[in-house]
């Protein structure tokens, strides 16, 4: 789960649809849970749900979601200490992502931050197989599609290995799915570099002390 920095509210909002425009500047046109590129009908959404007291035009309780996520999730959360949130936590500190399985919580995670991660996961149901779900949830079919590209890249690479092609690979990595790109390449730290570059552009949130070691975000439990 990519983690985001939306920075502060650009205005105030008389309607939660009014801050899409808005979002998809600061994060990109990404559904912020299960990082499908979504072109179209991006949802604003409520990361703790009106009806559970969330403040319903609060930029820091907005997030961008696919319909699917956004449906699963639902009005299911009453708090947000029980979960991970890409625009609280260094979210992709927390995840593993493989074509099997889908996405899985680390293993190095302690007990508590296993099962916030875990609940996450549940709570937008992120790791649905074909068989297990609507033929209008397409997430599989985009994680999938995904997977298939990052690979196809990856051969391409091995073949030539230079800062152009790591280039041309991290703008083909907007396609969507950051996670599964940055599995991909994991040990390649060339096309990392550039991967980070792009994504940094529309919010990645990425912050190293002087050892290059990640820092935990303000308020964060990773
Ligand atoms: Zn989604």
């Amino acid at each position: 789960m990519r983690p985001v920095d939306k920075g502060n509210a650009p205005k105030t909002y008389t309607d939660h649809g009014q801050a899409r425009h808005d979002l998809a500047v600061r994060i990109g046109y990404y559904c912020s849970y299960c990082e499908m590129k979504i072109r179209n009908s991006i949802e604003v959404e409520h990361i703790l749900p009106q009806n559970q007291g969330g403040a319903p035009l609060d930029w820091d309780n907005f997030l961008l979601s696919c319909k699917y996520c956004n449906t699963r999730k639902g009005d299911h959360n009453d708090n947000l200490d029980d979960y991970l949130w890409p625009d609280r936590d260094n979210t992709d500190l927390a995840y593993t992502y493989s074509e099997a399985e889908a996405i899985v919580p680390k293993s190095n995670l302690d007990a508590q931050l296993r099962d916030k991660a875990q609940e996450s996961i549940d709570l937008m149901k992120l790791n649905l197989h074909s068989d297990q779900t609507t033929e209008a949830d397409t997430r599989w079919r985009s994680r999938k599609e995904a997977w298939d590209l990052a690979q196809k890249s990856y051969t391409n690479w091995k073949a030539a290995p230079i800062l152009a092609m790591a280039n041309q690979i991290a703008k083909t990595s907007l396609n969507g799915h950051y996670s599964i790109w940055i599995e991909v390449f994991k040990n390649e730290p060339m096309v990392l570099t550039e991967i980070d570059k792009e994504y940094r552009k529309i919010g990645l949130f990425k912050q190293l002390d002087e050892q290059e070691n990640r820092i935990i975000r303000a308020g964060a439990r990773i």
